[in-house]
């Protein structure tokens, strides 16, 4: 049998290199660990957001945006410790990417203006109605499986790779049973995610977050980065992750951040702030896991409820019966467990941030409203998303040696490869996971193409 010109292994970001690839002339194989990927990948688990950075959705309401402006937003978050290769590489290709998903693969992107997510300068997240990552995935999916561009293996684990003379020759795949099989291929793209799936690792690279629940896809073992260093590849960033500080404690559902940036505030056991939660959602997941049981409450009100319920995660931790709702904030109090006099003293110090009467202790720049009765409020804990610290990539994901040298044949892309969040938790932007599966799948398979042809 001829070999492939590319397996792409990972059908979350992958599924992206996998389309493009096949629709600029490759014979590609795409495989799945999992029998059910559409349903388990991280990717589906999403809220869909997906950064451009000078889209038409951004023109056409007069947003004015760059590449340039997106890197220094992405400097600013991570004090300028992002990797500058992958992070020009992806927010020049933001643009293309989206528009390209827009145009040939139909995704009805939406820019979202409803509220601003931290750390971006501009409105630049595009997403989809129910703002789902598996509402882009699941239409994506079913068109391709029609199309028949290119083969699909599900249950199909990758476990490594053959190189020789320092060329990618082969994956070596393993079914379900066990079996194991050599696939010949000219080119792979290691799209199987980070480790936060992996205890182990987790605990060596991101001791602060290995106790709290994890939210992602069961099958991030983290074999791309076992698979890529037993070949020489350099890793990096392996201290980053995504954390999230909303995930209600009641039936382990995504409440998310719009909550807070429409002016929801986040108190502990004693019904006391602690911290500025308008710096972003990521961090807060460990700064949420010093307080007492890890535990905090949001407290929000019916318009804040009202204007997440675009987030269908939101509505399915509203009908899980999350929000415990309240008359007065005394009630509330009463009702949640914490000090009235603490709620009440947090609920002023919003009005009077908001009112600009006062300064926020925690400099949180404001409060997006007056808080007003009915008032609710969630059970949170903190919880891990994805890891981004991975495989060392150049700007078109193609897997670099310690020396840095490109491994002729071998990619990476998302949770795989390096992000583009820097160190720690505090770097990540929203979309910035998303962005970096789907940007270097799509930009490997690009390279792949134009290096077939010569
Ligand atoms: C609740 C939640 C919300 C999020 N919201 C956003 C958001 O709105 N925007 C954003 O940018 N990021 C978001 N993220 C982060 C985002 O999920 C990741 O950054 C992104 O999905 C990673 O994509 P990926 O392709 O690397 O991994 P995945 O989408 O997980 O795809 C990897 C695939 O590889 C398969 N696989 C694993 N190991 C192997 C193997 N050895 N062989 C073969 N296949 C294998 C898996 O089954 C999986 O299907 C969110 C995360 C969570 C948990």
């Amino acid at each position: 049998m001829k070999p492939y010109d590319l397996i792409v292994a990972g059908a979350g970001g992958g599924l992206i290199g996998a389309i493009k690839a096949a629709q600029l002339g490759l014979n590609v194989l795409l495989i799945d660990a999992s029998d059910d990927f559409i349903e388990s990948c991280n990717t589906s688990r999403t809220t869909g957001m997906f950064p451009g950075a000078g889209t038409r959705w951004q023109k056409n309401q007069g947003i004015i945006d760059s590449p340039e402006l997106f890197t220094k937003d992405i400097m600013k978050k991570t004090k300028n410790s992002a990797d500058p290769i992958a992070t020009k590489a992806l927010t020049e290709v933001s643009v293309e990417l989206l528009e390209w998903m827009a145009d040939s693969l139909k995704v009805p992107w939406e820019l979202v203006t409803d509220f601003h997510y931290p750390g971006h300068s501009v409105d630049r997240c595009l997403t989809v109605t129910g703002r789902k990552g598996h509402e882009v995935m699941r239409p994506i999916w079913a068109k391709a499986q029609q199309d028949k561009k290119f083969d699909f293996k599900p249950s199909t684990r990758l476990v490594d790779v053959v190189l020789i003379n320092g060329q990618v020759h082969a994956a070596v795949v393993e079914a379900k049973d066990g079996t194991r099989t050599n696939i010949e291929t000219k080119n792979l793209l290691l799209a199987t995610n980070g480790y936060a799936a992996n205890k182990e690792l987790v605990a060596k690279y991101n001791a602060e977050i290995s106790d709290a629940y994890y939210h992602g896809s069961p099958h991030s073992m983290g074999e791309a980065l076992e698979i890529g260093t037993k070949h020489g590849a350099a890793m990096g960033f392996l201290d980053a992750y995504q954390g999230h500080a909303a995930i209600a404690a009641h039936a382990n559902t995504l409440v998310g951040w719009a909550t807070v940036m429409q002016g929801g505030f986040i108190v502990n056991l004693d019904g006391i702030r602690f911290g500025d939660e308008s710096a972003g959602y990521s961090e807060y997941a460990a700064i949420l896991s010093k307080q007492e049981n890890s535990t905090g409450w949001l407290i929000i009100d019916r318009d804040i409820h009202d204007g997440s319920m675009s987030f269908k995660e939101f509505e399915v931790t509203v009908n899980s019966g999350a929000i415990v709702w309240a008359d007065s904030v005394d009630e509330l109090a009463s009702k949640i467990g914490v000090p009235s006099s603490s709620l009440e003293m947090e609920v002023a110090n919003a009005t009077a941030v908001f009112e600009k009467t006062t300064e926020d202790r925690f400099g949180r720049k404001t409060f997006e409203k007056v808080l007003k009765a009915p008032f609710g409020a969630i059970k949170l804990r903190p919880s891990l998303f994805h890891t981004q610290g991975g495989l060392v990539v150049n700007g078109v994901g193609a897997v670099i040696d310690k020396q840095s040298k490109p491994i002729s044949g071998l990619y990476a892309a998302g949770g795989a490869a390096i992000g583009i969040s820097g160190h720690g938790s505090d770097g990540y932007l929203a979309g910035n996971g998303l962005l970096a599966a789907f940007g270097f799948a799509y930009l490997a398979a690009k390279e792949i193409a134009a290096k077939s042809k010569n």
